[in-house]
């Protein structure tokens, strides 16, 4: 293709935006991702925006409307094997998924009817046994004329966005290494950035990059330093090892990179949320009284080389499964009178912290539901005050959140205009912890080192409780709308969890949220007054709810359903007694009856 004279960026930007409205193909490049989600039409980066918001500025559907929401098609995405997890693309009219087994289809945005589907064909016997956590894939990403697919297995590919052909493939990580790959890539000057699953097996953490046009492999960045006999990788791993003893690469040391990632692309971070230390006791890693970098952590790093510009680690020597790598926001906040650009998680430990997204500095955190593991966070660092008798050892111990989290992988949304987080909470957890008495290391395993269950004739230590009261039982899935300012709570609605489902906010006064139970509702996102309820009839396995419009008409899709699994493969993390088939389904104005 000839070369062509490079208009003015605002120029590009509103022709791909009449590109996009006249149905004809445009191509996603960093201009187009910077303003990914400004203008509603597609939703090309997993959280619509960099900052990862789930924040959308579309109006048709609005508080008085939404109550017409209607099924406007429906596509079967597969005969399943585990849950949907997965954010759907919108990108030149078509919808991009991926679904278990990291099956990656093409369907029409307007008709649901298939472009191309496309099976990568992976040997499900060999790597079922390393998956921790279900069959599950979280996302795509985009770039140019790609969709970029992470494949369960380790592997990498780039589809051409048209035919759904292989353009090239890289290999991240094998299965033989415990390694698996669960969460949806990310672009930022031109690579794709992506982890590594696995922090229940001996595993050591990493996310890397890859050219995003040509897979080529950029730079690698572990969460935990290595043998330390040998050389660290660099100054950041070296500075890692001091917070580490006896002789915990040989069990791996885990921060695995799972979920939550961000990128400011006028601060030129990248923001990296890392996974629970492996085995989960700090005394079993050789490490107790340790922090154990950067395990638990946010990272911030920048694109082009790994390197590291700051951490903040919530959880310092983690021993609860508390992974800080639930979705990263970043927002724009006045606090105390002062503008702050932040980034905010809610996390699976059961607090809701705002940093300062530029120096990592600690500005707030507030528990959002029930904490017991720690009295709170010192107010100057942010480091948690750890309860001493959380460092569970052969007694069991009782503490809240339980180890599924507070806040787990389904999205949060962040609308600037009401000021508020929308976050699906399982609340009131707890889960005993007990060391387990006669650890032994299984290469290959998963390794946890905890008793399932309390230990024989213990009795269980419970600990103070801070936060929000548990509420009833029936009613500890909960949609909060959570102001970050002020640290607390707007409203609640009964319904909801921190796995299964999520949450989209818009311009309208909106915020839809799919109910783990296959639900699809809507509120005012002001006052929590619920103003949709529909009964998809998908039964579990539920994603997230993504909103787009084409032809000046907005729809609302998501995937639930999970499917029978293959006996012969197993079921960990399986459906429920009556499994619903996979679907994608997608509502709009008048659209038929629920
Ligand atoms: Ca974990």
């Amino acid at each position: 293709m000839p070369r062509k004279t490079i208009p003015p960026i605002g120029l590009v930007l509103i022709v791909f935006a009449a590109a996009a409205q006249q149905g004809q193909t445009h191509r996603v490049n960093e201009a187009v991702l910077k303003n990914a989600g400004k203008s509603g039409g597609e939703w090309l980066t997993y959280g619509l925006t960099l900052g990862e918001t789930r924040y959308s500025p579309l109006t048709q559907l609005n508080v008085s409307n939404v109550g017409r929401l209607g099924l406007a098609w429906s596509y079967d995405v597969g005969p399943g094997g585990g849950n949907q997890e997965a954010t759907p693309l919108v990108f030149n009219g078509t919808i991009y998924g991926i679904t278990n087994w990291s099956v990656v289809f093409a369907v029409d945005a307007r008709t649901g009817k298939e472009r191309w589907r496309w099976d990568p064909e992976v040997n499900q016997e060999a790597v079922f046994p390393k998956i921790c956590c279900g069959v599950v894939n979280r996302g795509l990403a985009i770039y140019q004329n790609l969709i970029i697919a992470p494949i369960i297995d380790g592997r990498l590919e780039a589809l051409d966005a048209d035919t759904g052909k292989v353009v090239w493939e890289s290999r991240v990580a094998y299965p033989r290494d415990n390694y698996t790959i669960t969460m949806a890539p990310r672009i930022a000057k031109g690579n794709v950035i992506i982890g590594v699953a696995g922090g229940e097996y001996p595993v050591r953490g990493f996310f890397a990059a890859f050219d995003a046009n040509t897979g080529h492999f950029e730079w690698k960045f572990y969460t935990v330093p290595g043998d330390p006999s040998k050389p660290f990788e660099n100054p950041a791993l070296a500075k890692a090892a001091t917070t580490w003893s006896g002789e915990w690469w040989k069990y791996g040391g885990g921060a695995p990179v799972w979920d939550g990632m961000a990128y400011d692309p006028d601060a030129d971070l990248l923001y990296v949320g890392t996974g629970n230390g492996g085995p989960w006791p700090e005394q079993l890693r050789q490490s107790k009284g340790k922090d154990n970098l950067f395990v638990c952590s946010i990272l911030a790093v920048k694109p082009e080389t790994g390197e590291l510009k700051w951490y903040y680690q919530p959880v310092p020597g983690d021993s609860w499964d508390y992974d800080s790598v639930q979705q990263l926001v970043l927002a724009d906040l006045t606090i105390k009178g002062r503008p702050r650009k932040v980034i905010m998680q809610a996390g699976k430990d059961g607090f809701y912290y705002v940093l300062d997204r530029i120096t990592g500095k600690f500005i707030s955190g507030q528990p959002f539901t029930t904490v017991t593991w720690a009295k709170g966070l010192d107010e100057l660092t942010g480091r948690p005050i750890i309860n001493p008798e959380a460092h569970y050892g052969s007694a069991t111990v009782t503490l809240s959140p339980a180890s599924s989290g507070a806040h787990n992988w389904s999205p949060m949304s962040f609308n600037p205009m009401t000021g508020l987080a929308y976050i699906p909470v399982s609340a009131g957890t707890t889960q005993d912890y007990t060391v387990e008495p006669d650890f032994v290391y299984k290469p290959g395993s998963k390794n946890l080192g905890i008793l399932r269950g309390p230990a024989p004739g213990d009795t269980r230590i419970t600990l103070p409780a801070i936060g929000p009261a548990p509420p009833p039982p029936q009613q500890r899935g909960i949609l909060l709308a959570w102001d970050p300012v002020k640290q607390k709570e707007r409203w609640h609605a009964i319904g909801g969890a921190s796995m299964g489902g999520g949450t989209v906010s818009t311009a309208s006064n909106l915020v839809f949220q799919v109910i783990p139970d296959g639900r699809l509702v809507a509120y005012r996102a002001d006052t929590g007054e619920k103003l949709l309820d529909i009964k998809t009839g998908l039964r579990g396995g539920m994603g997230p709810p993504i909103t787009y419009s084409i032809d000046g008409k907005q729809y609302l899709s998501l995937m639930g359903g999970s499917g029978p699994f293959k006996p012969a493969i197993g079921t960990n993390f399986g459906p429920g007694p009556n499994p619903s088939l996979p679907k994608l389904l997608t509502y709009a104005l008048d659209g038929s009856k629920p």
